[in-house]
Formats: C-alpha cells, structure tokens, sequence
C-alpha cells in the first residue's frame, strides 16, 4: 500500500489551497479527487450548455427530508464548486465571529476571532488575486494589507447603479472579485471579462478556483500526486480507533487503498459528513469522530434569493459582480436584526430562462424574454441561516445522503427582499417589477441548490458539542482534520468561499508546524 505524508480528500476551495500551502514543504502528498479535470471547450461558455442543459453539474442522487430524491447542484471536478463559481470573495465581517443575535434566534460565536484568522484572509485573497477598495463597505473588517489589486470597475449601467444608489443615502462598494484581470495592460490580461463568469467555468483559466490557484501549482512540485476519478468511500481506523490508517478508494470499480500519517478530508459539507458517517465501526459506532453526534448536524447553505429587476434603460453591462451593498447586513432602522448582504449576479441572458421554466416565471406579456434579458439588472440576496441541529445530512446503510433542512430566518429573508424592491424606484428600474431567478439551480427542490452548503461538522473547544477542535483536527481521532466548509459553526451572510481557504492556510500552517517543515514563504501575487 502506498504511504503519505498527507492525504488531501477533495481538490476544491478548502482541500485545493491547503494542497499549494502544504507543497513546498517537501513533503509526500497525496490529493484525492472523486471527479476529473473539467473539460476545456467551447460549451465552458455557451449559455446553454451550462444553464440549460446543466453539463457541469455532476450526476448524483440525494433525498429531502421527505425522502424525495433530487439532483443536487453539485461540480465534482478537480477545483470542486470553485470551477462553477462566482468568485465573489469576501471575509466574514468581524462581528461574524462573535455570537450575533437574530430574528429566529443565535448565531454562535467561533472558537476563534476575526484576528486569528485575519492573517489568512490576507494570504488567500493575495493567493486568491482578489480585487476590491478597501474602506468603501461600512461592515467591512479591519484589514492588515490592501487587495493586492485594484477594484474592478463598473460598467456604465453599474457606475450608474452605484451613483443612484448613494445619491439615495446607500453605502455601495466595490464587491471583492476573484478574477485575473488586468485593466491597465487589455493585451496582457489573463481575464477578458466577459459575460459567461458567474457559473460557468472559465475557459482561459483566468478565474481565481482552486484548480488554477491551488491544485495546479501544488502539481509542479514532484512531491504532490493527484489521482483524479478516486472517490473516497471509507476512512478505516488502527483497532484502538484513534487514528486513521487507510483510506479506501473506489477508483473504476476498483477498490485502492492508500496510508496517510495525516489525512484531511475537504469534500464538501455535505459529502465530508457523507464519509464520516459512513466510516463507522465498532470504536465509532455512530460515524467517524462523531461521539459527539454533531457530524451531519447544524446544515447550512444560505437564504439566498437571486432576482432581477428591470431597468428602464437597457443593460448591457458583461461583467456584473462588481457592486456590494452591506447597509442592512446588521439591520435596518425599521428591523433590528441583520437582514444579510446584496450583491449582483451574472447577467442574465435570454437562454438561462428556458432552464428557468419560463412559464412559471409569470412575466409581463409584452416583456419578450431577449427584451427582459437586454433591461435585467440582477441581484443576490442574502440572508444568513442559522444552524440548526435538526438540519442534518444523514446516510443510511446503502449509503444514500439525506439532506433534511427546515428554513430559518425566513422573515430577515423576506425583509431584504423588500428593501430592496422598495428601493428600485430611485434606481432607474420598474419598481413593480421584481422576479424570481433560479440562479445556478434550476430545480423545485430549494434544499438542492446547495452552492453555499457549509456546517456538519462544527469545530470548537468543548467535544460534547463540536466534532473537530480549533485546528479543524477531528477531537477523537490524532490525524484526521476536516477542511472545507464543513467546520463552520456559523455561516454569515457573505459568501463562503474566502473563509473556507482562510481557513484552509490557517490549518495549513499547524499542519506544516506539526510535520516540523518549514513556515510557506508568501508569494506576490500579480495578475497576468
Ligand atoms: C455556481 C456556484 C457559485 C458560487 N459562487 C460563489 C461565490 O461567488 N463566492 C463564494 O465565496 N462562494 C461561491 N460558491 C460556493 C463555493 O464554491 C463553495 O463555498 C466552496 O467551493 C466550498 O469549498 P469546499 O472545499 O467546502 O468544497 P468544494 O469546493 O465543493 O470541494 C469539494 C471537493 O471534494 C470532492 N469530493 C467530494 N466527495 C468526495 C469523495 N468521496 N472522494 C474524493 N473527492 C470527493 C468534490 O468533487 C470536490 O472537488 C459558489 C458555488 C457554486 C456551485
Ligand atoms: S470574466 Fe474573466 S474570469 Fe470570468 S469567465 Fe470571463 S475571462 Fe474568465
């Protein structure tokens, strides 16, 4: 069998930068990947193939709490969801971190604060390339460095957005990106920025996911394997059960079997809880690392709302993630709750509609759906879930996921929702008119559109309550840690993605501490 220094389970946001932070230590890695390389070709941005047709969303089955089977909005591709996403990459605020009451109840603090991790933050959004303006968003957390590059602009319909928007008394920033564009030097820029982004893979590589900033460049070192088409199915434990020895793979019908001093699972809220639990045996009779029973519990995923508005003008802006707005994130004058964060989303364009079930979408009749997508103006509505025990990814014995998740927080959903509708008549666009949009999930089922899952296995210090401790190492185990997004005993209502790399280095650092390699020398970042 062949032996690591580390196994890495799953190649996306938390496993892909632990995989580039742990590389130069020398030491022997192995990454893990149940999916393959996502395809470079022309369907990467024809709307679709991606919004229609749904090409990369990867064939797998998952029950609700009803038992009603569904499709989940899953990318098993080397670089997990990051290959899809919209690379809208904010920090936590720091408020996040301590315990925030809401309308349906608490959002616990973490076992660590925001200036623990703030270093991190730092490092993955230089890692990251993000792009942003510090000191615009009111919520914003202190900082120690600037984005390493400068905001990216708004196109004509945005600026104007952004102008109305604080002519009305508003606070909008420039949103955090993730994409490697350079608007001082066009010929040279990696990113051409173009209007198939936010949910399509990027075809010239020039997004920030975890396969071009994290699992390629920890493959130019001979010291990291990656073995891709290799789905994890059980972590087997010494006769004690307080450390992992095998790692069971099912690779073509075949099974392989792979030891790892260090093994880190980072497969995704809810496929990590998946493989805990499914890895039970008579020292871990309830799942893996799981005698606190919190493995599979405290499922989150957002309230999240996509909806666009229409412009009185027409929209013709490409690339349209660049304006945020946090004014209500902690509340508004007439809610005393936090109400969550807007954002844009990828633009519409006629195609996506026939995904959306135009029929359903009670449009105007003298609204064709080129015309909608020419005047639509698009937003993210965000409100945070609160974790609940009873929300829980459960497996039975055949190995099937449930996801049983009932929805809190529906009436600071609701609110932000009417903030902003009662907001459109100062910004140029039809107040009347707001609509549903099925952003990145075409389904009836809104538990399946599982983009921001995140909790399952919550870390913390007290191991009645948490399943990992503050390094993200499983409290019953010596050498199991978790990664992903998984470990969050609270998710915010920014999106999660920076966190979980945050995270992913901070971890990183204690694994290279533990291995007695040494400290990662911080690279500079540049967009090219
Ligand atoms: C369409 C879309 C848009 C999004 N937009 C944003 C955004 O703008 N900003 C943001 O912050 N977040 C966004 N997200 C969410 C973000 O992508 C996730 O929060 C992040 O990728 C989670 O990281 P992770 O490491 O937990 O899991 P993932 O990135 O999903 O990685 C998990 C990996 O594990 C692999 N895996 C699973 N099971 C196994 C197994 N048994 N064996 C081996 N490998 C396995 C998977 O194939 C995958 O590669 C978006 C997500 C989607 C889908
Ligand atoms: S906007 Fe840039 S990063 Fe996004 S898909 Fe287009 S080229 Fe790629």
């Amino acid at each position: 069998m062949d032996a690591y220094d580390v196994i890495i389970i799953g190649t996306g946001a938390g496993g892909g930068t632990l995989a580039r932070h742990l590389a130069p230590s020398g030491k022997k890695i192995l990454l893990l990947e149940r999916g393959d390389w996502l395809p470079r070709e022309l369907e990467n941005w024809l709307t679709e193939a991606v919004f229609v047709d749904n090409r990369y969303v990867s064939p797998d089955t998952w029950y609700d709490g009803e038992g009603k089977a569904f499709q989940p909005g899953v990318h098993y591709y080397v670089g997990g969801a990051t290959k899809l996403y919209g690379a809208a990459l904010y920090r936590l605020r720091k408020e996040d971190f301590g315990e925030l009451r809401h309308h349906d109840g608490i959002s616990p603090a973490w076992p660590i604060s925001y200036d623990d991790i703030e270093p991190y933050y730092t490092l993955a959004e230089q890692l990251y390339h993000v792009h942003g303006a510090r000191g615009e968003d009111p919520t914003e957390p202190p900082a120690s460095a600037p984005y390493p590059h400068p905001a990216v602009s708004h196109e004509p319909r945005i600026q104007q957005l952004s102008d109305d928007l604080a002519k009305a008394g508003f606070r909008p920033f420039h949103a955090p990106c993730g994409i490697m564009l350079d608007e001082s030097n066009p010929p040279f820029s990696t990113c051409i920025r173009c209007a198939t982004c936010d949910g399509f893979p990027c075809l010239v590589h020039a997004k920030s996911d975890a396969e071009v900033l994290g699992v390629r460049p920890a493959l130019e070192r001979a010291n990291v394997t990656l073995r891709t088409n290799a789905k994890v199915v059980r972590l087997d434990t010494n006769a004690e059960g307080t450390a992992v020895t095998e790692v069971v793979v099912e690779r073509d019908g075949v099974e392989e079997r792979f030891a790892g001093d260090v093994v880190v699972v980072a497969c995704g809220a809810a496929n990590t809880a998946k493989l805990l639990l499914q890895s039970a045996s008579d020292k871990h009779p309830n799942g893996l690392a799981n005698g606190s029973d919190q493995v599979g519990r405290n499922y989150m995923f957002h309230d999240s709302t996509a909806v666009l508005a229409l412009s009185r003008e027409e929209n013709t802006t490409a690339y349209q993630k660049t304006l945020g707005l946090n004014d209500f994130y902690f509340g508004s004058d007439d809610f005393e709750y936090p109400l969550g964060n807007i954002q844009m989303v990828g633009k519409s364009q006629a195609p996506m509609f026939r995904g959306e079930k135009p029929g359903e979408t009670k449009l105007a009749p003298e609204w064709t759906l080129e015309r909608i997508a020419r005047h639509a103006v698009d937003f993210w509505l965000s409100t945070e879930d609160l974790p609940n025990p009873e929300n829980r990814a459960l497996v039975d014995r055949e190995g099937n996921l449930t996801l049983s998740y009932t929805e809190t927080n529906a009436e600071a959903k609701k609110q932000l929702y009417h903030k902003l509708r009662s907001m459109l008549g100062h910004l140029g666009m039809h107040s009347d008119h707001l609509f549903s949009k099925h952003a990145y999930m075409k389904t009836d089922i809104p538990v399946a559109g599982c983009a921001h899952q995140a909790g399952t296995c919550r870390f913390g210090t007290d191991p009645a309550s948490s399943a990992l401790d503050v390094e993200c190492k499983a409290h019953e185990l010596d050498n199991l840690y978790v990664v992903d997004t998984s470990f969050f005993p609270s998710i915010g209502a920014v999106n999660p993605a920076l966190t979980a790399m945050a995270n992913a280095l901070r971890v990183g650092d204690h694994l290279l501490e533990r291995m007695g390699a040494p400290a990662v020398q911080r690279e500079p970042a540049g967009d090219g």
